[in-house]
């Protein structure tokens, strides 16, 4: 069977080079005489693939000498936990609600303090992200924590909100996909299965200053510090995983790096954007302004229609445009791995199933 195109939110569609790579080492890596999947994760022939998959990210976002940048485990979800966990110093920390993750991130804080929701856009089905010039915040917050692309409605912020407390920012669905200034955060953490590589995988940069604040109750293995001082190695990570991401990072680097992936991104969901404006069937549901570059959200605005759409392009090769079962309808989400080809596929299927439909 020939391979589809996989407009999943996640886990999403891998880069093929990245997927023969490990294909070709699969049985045996290099001269090691095993699998990566076989090694210890402290064996020099493991941390080497270790050391150099850090660099890359390292030298992939430009990130500078005062972060450290570890691979953990939990997904981002476990990070809204860490995150409370690891600097809540004060235990008072502001929130923008801006989708369901955040709600759920500003939700698990609340285990641990006074969490301060300082923006929402909920009661607007999450259509938009706040103005952040609007906000007010708190003055006494140990951080302020934002979703910078919000993977089920479709929307990202356009601008980074200009808080005192240092910015912690939920990067999952958009990390490595737009160049990222590192040192407006004070710490950045993404699940990798969207822009990475395979699931069970999550990369948290954080600024140095930041480590050692961590509550008594915290779990060691959400003990960032200690994350840090271990190398990712406090107990043995998905080493299988972090071997995967370092095959996407090598591969970043060979399309240009993520300047070069920002210029792609921009122009597929412009092709895309720019026939759902024009649509006589779809319209695109997230406002304008505020529109994600990586999850593209559309309806009919007829349920029957939208799932023959979604049936339709499955048959056509175009696989999991279903929408997020809170939001209905459909959502392409074109992370750096989907190519600019797959995107003009699914616009002309989208042209061809508008005549018929419309
Ligand atoms: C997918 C996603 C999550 C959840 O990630 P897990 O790795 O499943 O925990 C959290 N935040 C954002 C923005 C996401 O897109």
């Amino acid at each position: 069977m020939d391979r589809v195109y996989n407009f999943s939110p996640g886990p999403s569609q891998l880069a093929l080079p990245v997927l023969e790579k490990a294909q070709k080492d699969l049985l045996v890596y290099g001269d090691t005489g095993m699998s990566v999947m076989e090694m210890s994760h402290r064996s020099k022939m493991y941390t080497d693939i270790y050391d150099r998959t850090v660099a890359d990210l390292k030298d992939l976002m430009a990130i500078p000498e005062d972060y450290e940048a570890v691979f953990l485990q939990g997904g981002a979800t476990q990070q809204f936990s860490a995150v409370p966990l690891n600097l809540m110093v004060n235990q008072k920390a502001d929130y923008i609600d801006s989708g369901n993750f955040a709600h759920l991130a500003a939700e698990e804080g609340k285990r641990y303090g006074e969490v301060t929701v300082v923006a929402s856009s909920r009661e607007d089905n999450y259509t938009y992200v706040p103005d952040v010039k609007k906000i007010k915040f708190s003055p006494d917050a140990d951080y302020l924590h934002i979703t910078q692309n919000n993977t089920i409605y479709g929307t990202r912020f356009t601008e980074l909100p200009q808080s005192a407390a240092p910015l912690v920012c939920d990067a999952s669905s958009m990390i490595l996909s737009e160049v990222m200034d590192v040192s407006k955060y004070g710490a950045i953490y993404a699940g990798a299965q969207k822009n990475i590589g395979p699931s069970g995988l999550c990369v948290l940069i954080v600024r140095k200053d930041l480590l050692g604040k961590a509550m008594k109750i915290c779990p060691k293995l959400l003990n960032w510090q200690v994350q840090v001082e271990k190398g990712s190695m406090y107990n043995t990570p998905n080493t299988w995983g972090i071997y995967v991401a370092g095959l996407t990072f090598q591969w970043l680097k060979e399309q240009g790096g993520v300047e070069a992936m920002e210029k792609i991104n921009i122009e597929k969901a412009a092709m895309l954007y720019d026939f759902l404006d024009n649509s006589r069937l779809f319209r695109p549901t997230a406002q304008k302004e505020y529109r994600s570059r990586m999850n593209v959200t559309f309806v009919t605005g007829d349920a029957d229609k939208d799932a023959a759409f979604v049936k339709a392009a499955a048959g056509a090769g175009l696989v999991n445009l279903k929408g997020h079962r809170t939001v209905g309808g459909m959502r392409a989400s074109i992370y750096n791995a989907m190519p600019v080809e797959g995107v003009k596929k699914l616009v002309a299927f989208m042209k061809d199933f508008e005549a018929h439909n419309a």
